[in-house]
């Protein structure tokens, strides 16, 4: 009789994992999204421990990231049409990528991306950039400037060598912002270096709060921090003096934040 009833103890166990198994998307869906590593990336859930894992998956899930920049376009966070793909030179070109005409931003001309760098701008500029603004100044920003997305180049212009992350779109350069009350934020007027980090070049002013724009030093700092959130590569002026007027975004397979 025990004997049976351990069997039929194993059938049970056995039976549910089966049924566990079949069933496991509508079981997944159930754990709240906090507590569930494979739930996909949500536009308005705020950064928590498994950020970084759902943004490595986009870059293998061509259509959960297509679905999460729809939901960006539903919330107005977003303009977007696919591109098609293209192939511009040795090691240069884009697959999947997407026309980005504004985001919650206006942009200015419409520019390239891959679809899990313009996944990643819409989630800063929602988390940390526009909560930033707010904070520092009390009004969001809404205009982005910027050196581009796509170009079919070597890392630092170079020629040869390594292809930079943008000849993929999957970079952007950006240099600056303009605030709703028309205020000019420059990554390269405003951006106090770190203190641990000498300056490397005469040229970039050492200290923004000299010209009373302590709040824009403090704000560029929450928005390079907060990028190292949603990109791999961060690359700012404490990097090098080639970063001495923009922060450098990319989704590539290394991770920097400097
Ligand atoms: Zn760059």
């Amino acid at each position: 009789v025990r004997k049976a009833l351990g069997i039929g103890v194993l059938l049970v166990i056995a039976l549910g994992v089966a049924v566990g198994f079949a069933r496991r998307d509508e079981l997944l869906a159930m754990v709240p999204y906090r507590w569930n590593p494979w739930a996909p990336v949500a536009l308005t859930e705020p950064p928590d421990r498994f950020l970084r894992l759902r943004l490595e998956r986009l870059r293998q899930d061509p259509r959960g990231c297509a679905d999460l920049l729809a939901s960006a376009a539903t919330l107005g966070d977003l303009m977007h049409e696919p591109v098609p793909d293209r192939e511009t030179g040795p090691g240069c070109g884009f697959a999947g990528a997407v026309k980005v005409s504004a985001t919650s931003l206006r942009v200015g001309e419409p520019l390239a991306m891959s679809c899990p760098l313009a996944a990643s701008l819409v989630l800063w500029e929602r988390h940390v950039l526009q909560p930033a603004a707010v904070r520092r100044f009390g009004v969001p920003v809404r205009r982005l400037e910027h050196y581009g997305s796509y170009a079919c180049r070597g890392i630092y212009h170079r020629t040869g060598g390594p292809r930079s992350q943008h000849a993929t779109a999957n970079a952007i350069d950006v240099a600056g912002f303009v605030l709703a009350d028309g205020r000019r934020i420059r990554v390269r007027r405003d951006w106090v270096p770190t203190e641990s980090t000498p300056p490397r070049d005469a040229e970039r002013p050492t200290d923004a709060a000299s010209t009373g724009d302590a709040a824009a030093a403090l704000f560029l700092r929450d928005v390079r921090d907060g990028a190292c959130r949603y990109f791999d590569g961060v690359l700012g002026p404490d990097y090098n003096a080639a970063h001495r007027d923009h922060f450098h975004f990319d989704r590539g397979p290394y991770r920097v934040c400097r």
